[in-house]
């Protein structure tokens, strides 16, 4: 590993390493164990990452040449790939991530960057003559300084998925990563800043957490900002961010429905409700939280899921036999828990308790085992907000309108799983969901060249796909009268 990752794990400003007077401790979250120091940074920082992306800016060596960004997003994609292995274990030691789960944040990024690349050439406008002899072309430019603010959740996958469409419109950016996974940073920082060609400043990254991000919200020179994160923060984002009328792209949470109709093939569609809850630990936004049943196969699927929910191994990334990692930290095990204890107060029934893990080795970590309960009250907190763990949610219908307006009835839209094998069902209800993606018969099934993001409270704007270039271009209208007159 490089030395980047064996020292204090630092910022990368305007093509070289910064430090910070502040340093702190990472900690592995298994295990309570400090594995290194970090630079945490603060308003300097982050208004020198600002000043150095604006510079960058200023300098058309970038903006203008889209065969140069290709190319560098394309070379970014190679370095991700080949640190795949590092980048795996790091998630691991600091985010808790067993590595399939690693393997499968990582591998976002080179796709997205190379699908990037290739945004770089081909979204370059439209033109068309319009009457005789005069032409109107729209060209897109970029805004200027890009602000990245990702979540701890997938540091690499989402700061990749703002970063590349940044780059490839021709932006500069700054990229605030977040405190619980520094080490993870520090060596995206070296694999962005690293690339060959790419311009000093063209791409800075911080680590930081909501003051750094703030600067970047309230900064007049960084005109547009890519958040992802939760509803709460959102909404803040966004007023602050309307004080210089900025565009603000967001992707927020969710409280995805899972809805198991009657004919559905329980023997494909169980596997996967499991994953849908504990990938990353129930920490992800498209985590499968609320579970739909019709009410024939009910009794069937609470105690095959039961079974399955108890087999689950929690354990650290380092051991293999891992199927779930720990929570990022003890104080959301008690968070969890809580919102735990709350539901079952207020009249949830426990099919599997699951929760903290209380004895035998796994007690220094933040470890939290899946958790069942069955509810009627489509009203309680437990059903309408995001817990951001492995708890999972159970209710019965007996109609499809009753699915649908069930899994309608929340303030978020990510996304939706539906499971049937009828041909003409699945579609039906997904044309009705309000959610950004729907999954038949699967989960989080994401690819680049297709649009994510949310309905609702779960966000403004969308990540991937063709429109995610749209937070960071100006459209521009030209009207040609070349000066010569039409032949007749
Ligand atoms: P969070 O909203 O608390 O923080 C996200 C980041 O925003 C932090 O790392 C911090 O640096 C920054 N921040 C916090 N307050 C800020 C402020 N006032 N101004 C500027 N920056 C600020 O979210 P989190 O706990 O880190 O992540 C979990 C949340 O992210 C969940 O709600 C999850 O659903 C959501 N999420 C959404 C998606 C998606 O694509 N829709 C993906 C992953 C996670």
């Amino acid at each position: 590993m490089s030395t980047a990752q064996t020292s204090v794990a630092r910022h990368w400003i305007g093509g070289e390493w910064a430090d910070s007077d502040e340093h702190r401790e990472s900690v592995n979250p298994a295990t309570g164990q400090v594995i290194g120091s970090y630079a945490m940074g603060g308003p300097k920082e982050a208004q020198a990452a600002i000043d150095a992306a604006k510079r960058a800016f200023a300098n058309p060596a970038w903006r203008t040449n889209r065969l140069l960004r290709a190319r560098v997003l394309n070379r970014m994609a190679d370095r991700f790939e080949a640190r795949a292995d590092d980048l795996v274990e790091l998630l691991g030691l600091e985010n808790g991530k067993t590595h399939d789960q690693g393997r499968l944040e990582v591998g976002f990024a080179p796709e997205t960057l190379r699908f990037n690349a290739a945004l770089a050439l081909t979204d370059t406008g439209t033109n068309s003559q319009v009457t005789e002899g005069e032409l109107s072309l729209v060209v897109r430019q970029p805004v200027g300084v890009a602000g990245i603010i990702a979540p701890w959740n997938s540091p690499v996958a989402l700061g990749i998925r703002s970063l590349a469409p940044a780059l490839a419109a021709g932006c500069t950016a700054v990229m605030n990563l977040p405190r619980q996974t520094a080490q993870t940073n520090s060596l995206i920082g070296e694999l962005v800043g690293g690339t060959e060609e790419l311009p000093p400043g063209v791409a800075n990254t911080i680590t930081g957490g909501h003051v750094t991000g703030d600067v970047l919200v309230r900064s007049p020179d960084v005109p547009t900002i890519s958040f992802t994160g939760s509803t709460a923060t959102g909404k803040q984002i966004s007023a602050a961010a309307s004080a210089n009328l900025k565009r603000v792209g967001l992707e927020l949470g969710g409280k995805t429905p899972l809805i198991l109709f009657e004919d559905a093939d329980l023997g494909q569609a169980l596997p996967i409700v499991v994953s849908a809850l504990i990938v990353f630990s129930g920490q992800f936004c498209m985590t499968g939280s609320r579970l739909l049943v019709h009410e024939r196969i009910a009794d069937r699927v609470r105690t095959d899921l039961a079974a399955r929910l108890r087999a689950v191994k929690v354990g650290p990334a380092a051991d293999p036999a891992s199927e779930m990692g720990p929570i990022i930290d003890k104080p959301n095990v008690e968070r969890i828990d809580k919102l735990v204890e709350d539901a079952i107060s207020q009249g949830a029934t426990v099919i599997v308790r699951g929760g903290p893990v209380t004895d035998g080795l796994l007690t220094a970590g933040a470890f939290y085992r899946p958790t069942l309960l069955q509810v009627h009250d489509n009203s309680m907190p437990i059903v309408q907000d995001e817990v951001f763990g492995p708890v999972l949610t159970m209710q019965t219908f007996r109609t499809e309108a009753e699915a649908i307006a069930l899994a309608n009835d929340t303030p978020y839209g990510l996304s939706a799983s539906v499971f049937s094998q009828d041909v003409s069902l699945p579609l039906r209800v997904a044309l009705a969901l309000e959610a950004g993606s729907v999954w038949v018969n699967d989960w989080a099934r994401l690819h680049d060249q297709f649009e994510e993001g949310g309905f609702k409270a779960s966000g403004v704007g969308r990540m991937r796909g063709f429109a995610v270039i749209d937070d960071f271009v100006e459209f521009k209208h030209i009207r040609l009268r070349p000066g010569t007159t039409p032949t007749v």
